[in-house]
């Protein structure tokens, strides 16, 4: 019997062996690989508020950081 990621939709056979995944709202049956990239996506941080990139919007890559949309707009703010 085989199992298939809720995510990508491969089967365990193909990208090894699938785990139960209970994190950041998140309640599915995942491969390695998705579950990496999701705990990849929710420890990014905003390097000048420092709050979790999921909760502000995308990060934006503005002089070799990456910042969120929200302090983008600061700084577009105030450079005006
Ligand atoms: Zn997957
Ligand atoms: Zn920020």
């Amino acid at each position: 019997m085989s199992n298939v990621c809720e995510r990508c939709e491969k089967l365990d056979a193909d990208v090894g062996k699938l785990r139960h995944y209970q994190n950041y709202e998140v309640d599915k049956l995942l491969c390695q690989n998705c579950i990496k990239e999701i705990d990849d996506y929710y420890s990014l941080k905003c390097s000048k508020c420092d709050k979790p990139a999921h909760l502000r919007g995308n990060l934006i890559e503005y002089q070799n950081e990456k910042i969120c949309t929200i302090c983008m707009d600061e700084i577009r703010l105030k450079e005006n």
